[in-house]
């Protein structure tokens, strides 16, 4: 195989414990997964899941107990954290049934689904797609991949994120809506999930913007944490 230029390489993401890295084929995200988020951005937090997606390349990998770094993007003024459990597929498969959804994944990470809040906005308002508010370059900083044997019980553990030391977001990934295996179901009805594919399952309330200088540290209890610096 030839091709006209040299592809892009492939968007990976460090795993623990292991020399080799995840190689991300699609990022999936759910919006409004979490009922104080949902009430916050207006909505009751009684709606069937809805997803969208991020281009792989916008991870922003994070090795274990560095310091990531995201510029601050163009065209906004209201850059904002989504802190999110982040499952990682490891083996694909379409129509997965809940009940047999942990057989599909590899292992979890901790996320940050950042979004460009005004220009969400102002798209919801016109309805028209959201892309430019959360498909953006950089927009998916996630740490390391934790693979499920030694990931713990991350239905119920507590997920944060600080900012310059203070708590912005602090709840617990037991309170989705949707939860793990019901999220993997609904995504394989609409698409054939493939290895690679990450799942930003949604983020508690506490959304609020950051600026440029500021540090974020994020964790899910059991998967570490992840350090993100915003670069002007
Ligand atoms: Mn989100």
């Amino acid at each position: 195989m030839s091709y006209v230029f040299n592809p892009a390489p492939v968007a990976t993401v460090p795993v623990v414990g292991r020399a080799e890295r995840f190689p991300v084929h699609r990022i999936y995200c759910v919006g409004r997964n979490y009922e104080e988020h949902a009430k916050e951005m207006g909505f009751t937090g009684r709606e069937p899941p809805f997803f969208f997606l991020k281009p792989a390349d916008a991870v922003v990998p994070v090795n274990a107990g560095e310091t990531g770094t995201m510029a601050y993007p163009s065209l906004t003024s209201n850059l904002h954290h989504e802190i999110e459990l982040v499952v990682a597929i490891g083996t694909g498969g379409k129509n997965i049934k809940a009940a047999d959804a942990q057989k599909h994944i590899f292992g979890y990470a901790v996320g940050l689904d950042m979004t460009r809040r005004d220009l969400q906005g102002e798209m919801k308002k016109q309805g028209r797609p959201w892309c430019i508010g959360k498909a953006f370059d950089q927009s998916a900083p996630i740490g390391p991949i934790t693979p499920t044997a030694q990931a713990g019980d991350v239905t119920n553990a507590e997920i944060y994120v600080q900012v310059n030391g203070q708590d912005r977001q602090r709840s617990n990934v037991s309170k989705l809506i949707w939860n793990i295996g019901e999220t993997i179901e609904h995504l394989s009805a609409a698409w054939e999930l493939q290895p690679g594919d990450l799942i930003f399952t949604g983020t508690p309330e506490g959304v609020a913007a950051v600026a440029a200088g500021d540090t974020l540290v994020g964790g899910v209890a059991g998967l570490g944490t992840l350090t993100v610096r915003i670069q002007a």
